[in-house]
């Protein structure tokens, strides 16, 4: 069966179809064993103020249910509710800047993303606080599968070319792989669903990268602000960066205190990566050893490329360690 579909996809696609939400009769009974006034912006959770002297009040400047489930877990650590930093934007930025991450694990977004199986491979090896679930290949039929066409392949007609005859190959060869293997092992395997799992498990060997597949990911804060560190940055490459600028771009809008330290730029070759306060931090100190070359004399110079050099390891112990704590002084 010789077809040519419509069944190419320029981009990875994101979804975003879960988020945070309060249990608030949960935290009003808390606050009121704890004899804490408790109100989020403007609505009162507990009981009423002033039912004994020595109540603490705290008021919470936002509704939004990630960051108060956030802020909640840090004022947990040291009773500091109603005490302290009270003010969502310095207490998140705070949190995140000293390295108490932990804090940021409390909130976990779920998404549905579609993107190739060279897209997948990348992005499964993001393990820590997330949740994986791929569309299988051994249970699903390919027959009627999207492509993702790169976009260096779509601006070539001789490449395109190249591409769609692969896939039109590719396709053919599937299916014809499932016709021959079912009828191979038709006596060998009585189970239906074994067997079709074998005859589909075989013929997907010989399906492209390109491949579109699905999968649904949940992620905490903290796993999406290393995911975005590691994949919405110039060394990524191209698919995966568009899914963590994507994802950024989500969560900007969803928990803006738990993201907006990233800056999605422009790279000079017209693709968006984002800058993070680390990185400006290291551009601007680069840039001033750089205008100290002009006026320095040889040895001089020497020492300065030997800071350089350090500051890359420091870089890279940082972004291993993400405690910028130290570099705080430059950042002023
Ligand atoms: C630019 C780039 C190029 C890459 N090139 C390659 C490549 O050529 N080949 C290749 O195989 N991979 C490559 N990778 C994948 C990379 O090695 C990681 O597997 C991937 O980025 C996931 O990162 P992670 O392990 O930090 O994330 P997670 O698995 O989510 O882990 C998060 C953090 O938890 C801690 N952690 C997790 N597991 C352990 C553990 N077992 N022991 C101790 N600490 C742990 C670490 O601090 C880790 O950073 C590349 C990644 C990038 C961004």
């Amino acid at each position: 069966m010789e077809s040519v579909k419509n069944n190419i996809v320029l981009e990875p696609k994101v979804y975003l179809v879960g988020k945070p939400a309060l249990a608030k009769k949960g935290l009003a009974d808390f606050f009121n064993d704890e004899n804490i006034f408790f109100a989020i912006q403007n609505e009162p959770l507990t009981r009423m103020k002033f039912l004994e002297p020595k109540q603490k009040d705290w008021t919470i400047n936002t509704d939004n249910p990630a960051e108060i489930l956030c802020m909640t877990a840090g004022k947990i650590c040291y009773d500091a509710y109603g005490k302290g930093n009270n003010d969502i934007e310095p207490y998140i930025k705070n949190i995140i800047e000293s390295g108490h991450h932990s804090v940021i694990e409390h909130a976990q977004w779920n998404f549905i993303i579609k993107g190739s199986r060279i897209w997948s491979h990348e992005h499964v090896r993001h393990r820590i606080g997330i949740g994986i679930s791929q569309r299988s290949q051994r249970y699903v039929k390919e027959s009627d599968a999207n492509f993702v066409l790169r976009p260096e392949i779509a601006k070539n007609p001789e490449a395109k070319k190249i591409f769609e005859n692969l896939i039109k190959e590719s396709q053919k060869a599937y299916d014809r792989l499932i016709e021959i293997v079912s009828e191979d092992i038709k006596e060998q395997i009585p189970d239906s669903t074994l067997r079709i799992k074998t005859v589909r498990s075989s013929s997907r060997s010989v399906m492209p990268n390109a491949t579109e597949t699905y999968i649904f990911w949940s992620a905490n804060a903290r796993a999406l602000r290393h995911y975005i560190d590691l994949r919405a940055n110039k060394h990524a490459d191209q698919e995966i960066r568009k899914t963590a600028i994507q994802i950024l771009k989500i969560m900007q809008a969803e928990a803006p205190n738990i993201f907006d330290d990233y800056e999605i730029k422009k790279t000079a070759e017209g693709f968006e990566v984002a800058i993070t306060k680390l990185d400006r931090c290291l551009d601007r100190i680069k840039k001033q050893l750089e205008e100290q070359y002009e006026t320095r004399n040889d040895e001089i110079k020497l020492k300065e490329q030997v800071i350089a050099e350090i500051l890359k390891v420091i870089e890279s112990k940082i972004l291993q360690t993400k405690n910028i704590q130290f570099l705080k002084p430059q950042m002023k």
